[in-house]
């Protein structure tokens, strides 16, 4: 697939290579050339104010010609496991509420597991006006491939006008499948949402660039506008609401999902002492602590402040400690009242997942690490050194 040009409404005005942000349009005398790697984004199309660039004609379209107002509303994926909603389904149905009622259209849940009726009247009273309900022993336990089945069948038979799901690890496996199946946009990671009104266009807000600007992002071409929204973000409703009330049950046929993936078992993720994001102080590991061991320093003086532990991202991918305590970007967001970083050079990509916090105490030994530009206090040494040091004096003053 390729952008078509029109050479004869072309005026050589130049303005489409301005704004292709790939470089791959450039003019050679009064001929356009496209270039390779055009990623078909559509900016030089709406930039042509001469119709002489398109996009191809079998894209830019959903599961079915766009309605002008498609006639399901919003979506929310109503996660679960073990028959328990994530929060951020609750979160994410109350600022579906709020978006529904500027463009005036109905919310609903979208349920997915087996022998998990009973959490509609939840979601029915969170600000859901509708369940879609779909049980099936294949979506028992999460499998991308079913659960991205049972969502893309039902967006096509019911034509929503926007679905949204938690950037949670489901929902980061298996919604860029159904938007890649319905042919429509994906904004991952959203941290707010508004509407276009005259134009009915959801607008996605999310860091980008490292976090050092905020992008919003619209999806006009395509049908359904999908996003995912970081857990966390938004407040749930209380319960209360009284809308449609309306539980529908509808079919699943796995069709040739089943036959791919097969559920094994599930291991439980090695919980976190205190939960990070409830935590009012947090003790973080980087690469600087040089090996898995010394995560025990750590867990020690975590253990005397009743402090979290969190790390970056080095000290996961070096497998010292599970993922879950990941903290910035691809993590955690956290904002407790003490900060203690130890070894953590401060990536932007870390910051944007803890520079909220109140106060923050660094400990690295090159004087230079950026980690220090946001810090309330700054200790220029060795971790290996400090920490134990800080521990001795703890256990002191507790014991004088
Ligand atoms: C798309 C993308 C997403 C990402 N998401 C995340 C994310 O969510 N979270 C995240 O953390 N990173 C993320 N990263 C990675 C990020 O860019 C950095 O690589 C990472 O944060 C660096 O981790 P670090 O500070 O532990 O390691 P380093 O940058 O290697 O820093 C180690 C620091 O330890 C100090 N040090 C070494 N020895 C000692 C000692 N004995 N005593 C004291 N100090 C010492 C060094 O001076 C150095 O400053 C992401 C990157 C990309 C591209």
């Amino acid at each position: 697939m390729s952008l078509i040009f029109d050479a004869d409404k072309c005026t050589a005005c130049g303005q489409c290579v301005e704004t292709c942000l790939f470089g791959v349009l450039r003019l050679e005398g009064e001929n356009l050339v496209i270039g390779e790697g055009c990623t078909l984004c559509g900016a030089c199309v709406d930039a042509c104010d001469f119709g002489a660039l398109s996009l191809p004609p079998d894209m830019g379209e959903g599961p079915s010609p766009r309605p002008e107002i498609p006639p399901d509303g919003i979506w929310v994926f109503a996660e679960q496991r073990h028959g328990e909603l994530a929060p951020v389904a609750l979160e994410l149905l109350g600022e579906a509420r709020r978006l529904a009622e500027t463009l005036q259209v109905k919310v609903s849940a979208v349920l997915l597991g087996a022998k998990v009726e009973s959490l509609a009247p939840t979601l029915l009273s969170r600000g859901a006006d509708k369940v879609y309900l779909l049980e099936h022993p294949l979506l028992a336990a999460f499998l991308e491939e079913p659960f991205a089945a049972a969502l893309t069948a039902l967006a096509r038979q019911y034509q929503p006008e926007i679905i949204l799901a938690g950037a949670t690890y489901a929902g980061r496996a298996f919604i860029p499948g159904v938007a890649a199946a319905l042919k429509t946009g994906l904004t991952a990671d959203c941290t707010a949402f508004s509407i276009d009104v005259e134009k009915r266009l959801l607008q996605q807000t999310r860091p980008a660039f490292g976090g050092n600007i905020m992008a919003t992002i619209i999806t006009p071409r395509t049908f359904p506008q999908m996003a995912t929204a970081r857990p966390g973000t938004f407040k749930p409703l209380p319960e209360g609401y009284q809308g449609d009330g309306q539980v529908v049950r509808v079919d699943f046929d796995p069709g040739t999902a089943a036959s791919r993936s097969r559920f094994v078992a599930t291991v439980a993720e090695i919980k976190e002492r205190v939960a990070l994001s409830a935590a009012e102080v947090i003790i973080a590991g980087g690469r600087g602590l040089k090996e898995a061991k010394n995560f025990r320093l750590l867990e020690e003086l975590a253990d005397l402040l009743g402090a979290a532990l969190g790390a970056t991202r080095a000290a996961v991918d070096a497998g010292w400690i599970p993922y879950a305590h990941q903290i910035g970007q691809t993590g955690k967001t956290v904002s407790p009242r003490i900060y203690i970083a130890c070894g953590i050079s401060g990536a932007a990509q870390h910051l944007v997942g803890m520079q909220s916090s109140d106060f923050i105490v660094a400990i690295n030994k090159d004087p230079d690490a950026p980690i220090f530009q946001v810090a309330d206090v700054g200790l220029v040494g060795d971790l290996l050194e400090i920490v134990p040091a800080l521990i001795q004096e703890i256990k002191k003053s507790r014991q004088e």
